[in-house]
């Protein structure tokens, strides 16, 4: 096999351009690193612009996740200017319908995690936005540490701003085959780097295929839509609700999530049995990205029954005022999911490391995970 670029000698290589792989390279570069960027697709394609670009902070499991989240809030707000890439909300109101949700807000606010956060009663909320079913809500957690940003031009952005400001290489429509440094054989040639970092995403049979299945892997399919919302207040933060209570584990490991929990089987069984919680951020357009749901297997089926979307759409109705909005965009995406772990780090050997985010974080975790992982690399 022919070496390709031999005439660029590489610090490092990343095999995948979704945020994780971006990350890696931006961890990199910064440290002066030389940096070639490999994917088997012409552009971002996976979980890394499909998601809601929702930077989450409030709510991530305690201590690591928590802290991960907030130092790549940080990267992400450092970089964003520079980048092109604007920040389109700030905040978080998680909702509380019930007042066992409430019980949740008040303990969580009881932990470090509820630094810079406060407990809204429904009389106030119209101060954050109106348009909210304040008749029927107990209350809300309101948090400043969420940004939110599109993620289907933010991704691509990031790469041009890698490519252009430091230097990195991006070499696509390239499938890598081996990855062993100081090579790795792709289905252009083969290219030379010290150190590698593999970033595949939820592909775990491609590369050390051996290495990931040790994991017990599995994937997770989720329904997201794109809805127009004619009297959505653009002041409103990003939204979640009580479902996202027994989801989120920074809230679902308070005692007063096990009571919620019960009442939620009671009257939203539906919701919980198809993974169903309620995220909504809001576009420049004005337009609205609505999900989620969960739905586990190897490989995940392609379709997308619009009861799903129903349960969705319902959860929505009972936090917002106004009629059902409408449909404009439809889709689904997959990431990987561990049943023990939020990401991992595997290290086959001094110079090779295999990164998973393994669970609906990576969006707003993947940048200090990188940092971390390449100042391990490079002592
Ligand atoms: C619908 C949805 C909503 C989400 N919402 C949020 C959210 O609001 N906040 C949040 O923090 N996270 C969220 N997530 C999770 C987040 O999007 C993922 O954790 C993250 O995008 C994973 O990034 P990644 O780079 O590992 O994977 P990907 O984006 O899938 O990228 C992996 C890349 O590797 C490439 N690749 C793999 N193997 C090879 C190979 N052998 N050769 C060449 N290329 C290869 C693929 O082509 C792909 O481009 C959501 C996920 C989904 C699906």
């Amino acid at each position: 096999m022919a070496t390709i670029l031999a005439d660029r000698p590489f610090d490092l290589a990343v095999v995948g351009a979704g945020i994780c792989g971006l990350a890696h390279a931006l961890a990199a570069a910064r440290l002066g690193k030389r940096v070639v960027v490999i994917d088997r697709d012409a552009q971002a394609n996976g979980a890394s612009v499909r998601n809601f670009g929702f930077i989450t902070v409030t709510g991530q499991e305690e201590d690591e996740c928590w802290r991960r989240a907030l130092r790549s809030r940080d990267i992400w707000v450092e970089i964003a200017e520079a980048a092109g890439i604007p920040i389109l909300q700030r905040g978080l109101l998680t909702i509380a319908r019930r007042a066992s949700a409430r019980a949740v807000i008040e303990e969580f606010l009881a932990t470090p995690m509820g630094h810079g956060c406060k407990l809204v009663e429904p009389a106030a909320l119209d101060g954050y936005g109106e348009g909210l079913r304040t008749d029927a809500i107990a209350g809300a957690l309101y948090s400043p540490h969420e940004i939110r940003i599109e993620s289907r031009t933010a991704i691509p952005r990031l790469a041009a701003f890698l490519a252009e400001r430091h230097g990195v290489t991006f070499l696509r429509e390239t499938v890598v085959h081996a990855a062993l440094p100081p090579r790795l054989d792709t289905s252009r040639g083969r290219i030379e780097a010290e150190k590698i970092v593999v970033c595949p995403g939820d592909d775990f049979n491609t590369l050390h295929p051996d290495r990931i299945a040790a994991y017990g892997l599995t994937r997770c399919k989720l329904h997201m839509m794109r809805v127009r919302a004619e009297r959505f207040d653009p002041r409103l933060p990003a939204l979640m609700s009580d479902l996202g209570m027994v989801r989120y584990l920074g809230y679902a490991a308070q005692p007063a999530a096990r009571a919620l929990r019960r009442e939620l089987e009671a009257e939203q069984g539906a919701h919980l049995a198809n993974g169903v919680h309620l995220i909504v951020v809001r576009s420049a357009d004005g337009s609205l990205v609505v999900g989620d749901s969960h739905h586990y297997a190897d490989t995940p089926d392609p379709f997308a029954p619009s009861t799903v979307d129903d349960l969705i759409l319902d959860e929505y109705g009972q936090v917002l005022q106004g009629p059902p909005p409408a449909v404009v965009e439809r889709w689904i995406g997959t990431y990987a999911s561990a049943p023990d772990r939020l990401m991992l780090i595997d290290r086959p050997g001094d110079d090779l490391r295999i990164v998973l985010i393994t669970s609906g974080t990576g969006a707003s975790t993947s940048f200090a995970i990188a940092e971390e992982v390449i100042a391990e690399l490079y002592g």
